[in-house]
């Protein structure tokens, strides 16, 4: 007979007592022989834990959905838990239309992402237990959200670690190849399709809207893809550049400024590090500098060299500031700590000659809460300094 229980060892039960979702695959003393799906979770000596998602051939094998014991994942039971996801968003769509509607384990739904962009709907299903409830959470968004399409971007590698197929599939109506994104006053065209992560890169919203709130003069964005920060820099700012190392999002950069009707940008196709070593060289100014790139340290063994690299710009924008300049920096590397960003900030500060202060410092916005117990579920570092000399 197929077993649904897992039984776990004092580790695994301590993580879960603890607040952390996951048991690894070395701490489930007696694994299920059911399928991938919902099993019931008990301690060594027997004592119900709850019910968890069950990837069976997964490093992480098990993911706490409930720690009532008696919970059945049925379509109320995902019904309740996306309409409490989107009820933490109330409001957000007086400045947005394209938010982060659910946040996988910050929104106590393990390996479930859902992205809204205005009428449409961007899934990712990272695991093979909550594969099983597609049909379930499908009919929940479509009751709970009402989109007019639903699109699974489940292209991604976490996939292939669980035993399930890759790809980008249709699930419900019709998604189209690109789709106008209100935010805080500015639009682009974000790519549910083929963009990077759902189609944009929402995480950084409220930060965008920082930076174009304090922007003024010369201003640079030097990790821009479609020009996210660019155009809000772009509304304060004399002049912007944006600047990235891929022709194509900076062909979309352009449109989106077009679309926005700002006549105020240049467009820069370059490797961040040699332009920035270049202008100091020249002894070039900006009034303002954005520091958005992407993840250094993909992995905990590539993060000194990954230090070095977040140094390494954050020093040169630093340098390249005018008097009472204005930097935002941010990091979204999973690796580098809070407190690891500080540092390194620090030494870059040390070492650029310059005073900075720290005038803010940032992280995630309300769409993608952070569980102080869940470290993963927070990423996104960010830091607004002022060069004060
Ligand atoms: N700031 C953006 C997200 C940036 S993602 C936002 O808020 O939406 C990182 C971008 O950096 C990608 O567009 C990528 O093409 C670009 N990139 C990666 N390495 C680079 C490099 N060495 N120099 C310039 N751009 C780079």
């Amino acid at each position: 007979m197929l077993t649904t229980t897992a039984t776990v060892s004092t580790k695994g039960a301590r993580r879960w007592d603890a607040g952390h979702p996951w048991i690894y695959r070395s701490d489930v003393i007696q694994r299920p022989t059911a399928d991938a799906g919902a099993v019931r979770v008990t301690d060594q000596r027997g004592k119900p834990l709850g019910v968890a998602l069950w990837s069976p051939r997964s490093e992480i094998s098990l993911r706490l959905v409930d720690r009532d014991p008696a919970a059945t994942l049925d379509a109320a039971w995902w019904r309740a838990r996306i309409q409490r996801a989107a009820a933490r968003r109330d409001g957000l769509d007086r400045a947005t239309n394209a938010y982060r509607l659910i946040h996988g384990e910050g929104d106590l739904l393990p390996s479930l992402v859902a992205d809204r962009y205005d009428q449409y709907i961007v899934v990712q299903l990272m695991s093979a237990g909550l594969e099983r409830y597609r049909r379930e959470i499908v009919d929940a968004l479509l009751e709970i959200a009402k989109p007019a399409g639903i699109l699974a971007r489940n292209d991604v590698p976490l996939r292939a670690k669980e035993g399930l197929d890759t790809g980008v599939e249709l699930l419900h109506g019709a998604v189209p190849d690109e789709i106008e994104v209100q935010e805080h006053g500015v639009r682009y065209l974000a790519a549910p399709w083929r963009g990077q992560k759902t189609g944009a890169f929402l995480d950084q919203r409220e930060n965008r809207a920082l930076a174009g709130r304090v922007a003024r003069g010369a201003a640079l964005d030097c990790f821009s893809y479609h020009g996210s920060f660019a155009l809000h820099l772009a509304r304060c700012a004399d002049t912007v550049t944006a600047l990235d190392s891929s022709a194509h999002a900076l062909m979309r950069a352009e449109e989106n400024f077009r679309r926005n009707g700002f006549a105020n940008g240049h467009f820069v196709e370059a490797n961040a590090f040699e332009y920035l070593k270049a202008r100091e060289r020249e002894r070039a100014r900006f009034d303002t500098i954005v520091l958005d790139p992407p993840a250094f340290a993909k992995t905990r063994p590539s993060l000194p060299a990954a230090l070095r690299g977040y140094k390494e710009i954050n020093l040169r924008a630093m340098r390249l500031l005018a008097p009472g300049g204005l930097l935002f920096t941010a990091s979204c590397s999973y690796h580098l700590t809070k407190p690891l960003f500080l540092e390194m900030l620090e030494a870059a500060a040390a070492d650029s000659g310059r005073r900075m202060v720290l005038r803010e410092l940032r992280g995630q916005p309300l769409d993608h809460p952070e569980i102080l117990t869940v470290p993963e579920t927070g990423y996104i570092k960010g830091a607004l300094l002022e060069a004060i000399d």
